[in-house]
């Protein structure tokens, strides 16, 4: 194990804490000082080595666990909200997370084994998936199989985040910036202090979580919880499933716009490596995004399932070598730009078809 902390000065640290068997490698948990103990914005993978990592990397930064007051969780997802459990138990620090991924961490708990399966092939069969690609999760359905879901213990939180709000951490400013799009209750945290080295334009370092990453774009889904949908099946018609509810490209299109607002002079992202230029970042997201729903418009002047939309949009790799489970990742992926385009009314379901086809308008 090796302990890999950076000092970003002015009382902030990042401890780079190992996500097993995953090519992000590492999730940046950050330590800020503040007057009543350090806090923790993010907590890493529940894994024991992750465990290790986190602890030495604590005391690396000059603290012990114990001296923890609070933890910060920019978002629900297991490689930055696992471990917080075992960091209250040790240290009885507080954990803090916004309602909507509150939400989702309560949904996750609470269901049952067989209820993520069922929510997945109700899903993948509206979106049109072929038999085989089925198959396999009904066997596991029907066989009482199935992964057991990372999110089933992990902590509900002490506290809230509040949007818009400054933070309760003595001796520091930092504003909560509520920035839903990877998942509904995803925040940045702004702290509002004059950069250490004041070289940069721009004000103060945004802890940007998932929501802006210097090389990665965010994976964007449709806000999926094991709960959802179930039932949906039952009588749905055109456009059912994407009639109500929520556009969460939308919402992150937007969230990048008030970030990208913000100018912060440095940007500190849960992944990767701190990176200056956040304006810069945020157009070529957008212009991703924007380029994305383009194509996607094209692919649709003739009518497509969202498999098959799926199935012709551009990966980073092809469709055939898409594993099975990257397969239904890129099918969310889809769906929420599909979402956005029917939103925008640029796409529409056609009606009698089932599974849904979609097609373009205007
Ligand atoms: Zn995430
Ligand atoms: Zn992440």
């Amino acid at each position: 194990m090796t302990t890999q902390v950076t000092d970003h000065k002015g009382g902030v640290w990042s401890i780079a804490v190992p996500i097993p068997d995953n090519p992000l490698g590492h999730t940046l948990v950050h330590l800020l000082e503040t007057d009543r103990g350090p806090v923790l914005i993010d907590t890493g993978w529940d894994d024991p080595d992750s465990w290790d990592t986190l602890v030495a990397g604590v005391t690396a930064c000059g603290f012990g666990l114990t001296d923890l007051h609070g933890v910060l969780i920019t978002h629900h997802h297991p490689d930055h909200h696992g471990l917080s459990a075992k960091v209250r138990e040790a240290s009885g620090a507080w954990i803090a997370m916004h309602a909507a991924d509150t939400a989702v961490v309560r949904r996750t708990r609470e269901a049952e084994p067989g209820q993520w399966l069922d929510y997945l092939l109700t899903k993948l069969a509206a979106a049109g998936a072929p038999d085989d690609h089925l198959a396999p999760l009904r066997k596991a359905r029907a066989t009482g199989g199935g992964r057991k879901l990372p999110g089933r213990r992990a902590a509900l939180p002490d506290r809230g985040i509040d949007p818009g709000a400054l933070l309760d951490l003595p001796g520091r400013r930092v504003r909560a910036i509520w920035t839903p799009g990877h998942t509904p209750g995803h925040v940045c945290l702004h702290l509002e202090e004059e950069h250490p080295s004041a070289r940069t334009p721009g004000f103060g370092r945004l802890f940007s979580g998932d929501h802006l990453l210097p090389g990665i774009t965010p994976h964007i889904g449709l806000y999926e919880a094991p709960d959802d949908g179930l039932g949906a099946h039952d009588g749905a018609h055109e456009g059912e499933s994407l009639r109500e509810g929520t556009d969460p490209l939308g919402d992150y299109l937007d969230s990048l716009e008030r970030v990208g607002r913000l100018s912060p002079a440095e940007v500190l992202p849960a992944h990767q490596h701190a990176f200056t230029d956040a304006g810069g970042r945020v157009r070529a997201l957008i212009a991703h995004h924007e380029e994305r729903l383009a194509r996607l418009r094209a692919l649709l002047q003739e009518p497509r399932t969202v498999w098959q939309l799926a199935e012709t949009m551009e990966w980073n790799r092809p469709w055939e070598q898409i594993p099975y489970g990257s397969r239904n990742i890129a099918v969310s992926e889809a769906e929420a730009h599909l979402r956005r385009l029917v939103k925008l009314g640029h796409a529409e379901g056609v009606p009698g078809s089932d599974p849904v086809t979609y097609r373009a308008v205007g």
